[in-house]
């Protein structure tokens, strides 16, 4: 950080401190960490910063969903909440950083409130959402789609690799799976989520500052594209004559490439990354060919409008090679803006520390702020991270960036909660 930022009013060593001894639960090697959902490890992590939260003068509770939630009142007690978290659990082979900056940095922020003797005008909850990363259960964003009354059918029946269901895994964990309507907020009970989380990319770093902030948080189209032409003697069948799949699907993997480049500066990203050629033989034309498409956009109008161009670039395609094609959407999720008034309160206060540059970035992951959207405003801080680098124990952010964050953070909660 090349930075001089103004004093801090959040107690960086405090912070430190809670960071250190939480990535002590479920660690592996020097900086590893594996605390999934529901485990053994995830409910020590959670009892501990309860404890924290106990410390810092909120009142707790452990919610039907598995979230930990930690609650300031405010001058008002039936105002909308202005919730603030991330999520502790973490991927099997995962790191210190993702998730538990934005819980435990919302708790520093709360603490500082409490400790300056602030007293918001609404009450103002920390939350720890249960299953983030859905490793175990193949599903993730449990917690915040629990809460906004988005989870699907038979998901507590899903079995995690021992064949644990999510249900025994809730009931193991202390919560009871058939009570989850009473953990549920009633529409209108939460105005804002706000959650600060790692960059996981690498712009912030390039750009060499500390924090940036998010606009919104690209949705992921998900498709399957089948498509068969005909087997054929590698030596033998003339090339004028072929129904080559694979050459079909190269065709579609170089035009989905131009496709989401046609605007230069838009953060739209296309991906095949995963493909099947069959019968996938040296000397045999290949027959059938199967892959995925990942494509994401913050604007939800682009990403249709380029959805669109795809499909008629895969009929045709296919046509001109004489294949057959199938195309499955396995998942759609629309994108979200965040607050402009939150992004406006963000982008005053990071110029009142003496950040004099501030990055506007989308996420091109998930976070929990994406269900949360669907009941509230949202936003989202994002630190630096070296390397880009998450889901991985070299995963990494100083103390320093975490504490600005943190400190925006703050500022931000403050200007929401006060007006001043
Ligand atoms: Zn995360």
């Amino acid at each position: 950080m090349t930075m001089v930022v103004k004093e801090l009013t959040i107690n960086q060593e405090r912070l430190q401190r809670h960071m250190d001894e939480l990535s002590e639960i479920g660690k592996f090697g020097e900086t590893g960490v594996c605390r999934l959902a529901l485990s053994k490890e995830y409910k020590m992590g959670i009892e501990l910063v309860k404890q924290w939260m106990e410390e810092a003068g909120l009142q707790t509770r452990v919610d039907h969903f598995g979230n930990l939630i930690g609650r300031l009142e405010g001058k008002n007690p039936n105002a909308p909440v202005l919730m603030i978290g991330s999520h502790i659990d973490s991927q099997p082979t995962g790191g210190r950083f993702d998730g538990p900056i934005g819980v435990l940095g919302g708790l520093e922020a709360v603490q500082t409130i409490n400790e300056q003797n602030i007293i918001p005008d609404m009450p103002i909850e920390v939350i720890s959402f249960c299953d983030e990363e859905g490793f175990r259960f193949n599903k993730g964003l449990f917690g915040s789609r629990g809460i906004t009354g988005q989870l699907e059918e038979g998901e507590l029946e899903k079995k995690d690799r021992d064949g644990v269901t999510r249900r025994e895994a809730l009931i193991e964990f202390g919560a009871n799976p058939d009570e989850l309507a009473s953990s549920e907020y009633p529409r209108g009970s939460i105005d804002s989520y706000i959650e600060m989380h790692i960059e996981q990319g690498p712009v912030l770093e390039a750009a060499d500052v500390p924090v940036g902030i998010v606009t919104g948080i690209s949705g992921p189209l998900w498709l399957t594209v089948e498509l068969t032409g005909a087997a054929g003697h590698a030596g033998t069948v003339p090339m004028k004559v072929r129904q080559d799949a694979l050459v079909g699907a190269a065709k579609i993997i170089s035009g989905l490439n131009q496709i989401v480049q046609q605007e230069e500066d838009a953060p739209t990203v296309g991906t095949i990354g995963n493909l099947t050629v069959e019968p996938n033989a040296r000397a045999i034309i290949p027959e059938k060919v199967t892959f995925t498409i990942d494509l994401r956009d913050i604007d939800i109008d682009r990403r249709n409008r380029y959805e669109a161009q795809l499909r008629k670039y895969i009929e045709e395609t296919a046509h001109e090679n004489g294949l057959q094609f199938t195309i499955t959407e396995d998942t759609t999720i629309i994108p979200e803006s965040c607050s402009e008034e939150i992004l406006q309160v963000m982008r005053t206060e990071s110029k009142a520390m003496g950040l004099d540059v501030i990055p506007e970035l989308t996420s091109g992951a998930f976070h929990d702020a994406l269900p949360m959207a669907q009941v509230s405003n949202i936003a989202m801080i994002f630190v630096q991270s070296k390397d880009g680098i998450s889901h991985d124990p070299r995963e990494f952010s100083t103390s320093e960036d975490i504490a600005v964050g943190t400190e925006l953070l703050y500022r931000t909660v403050v200007k929401m909660g006060t007006g001043v």
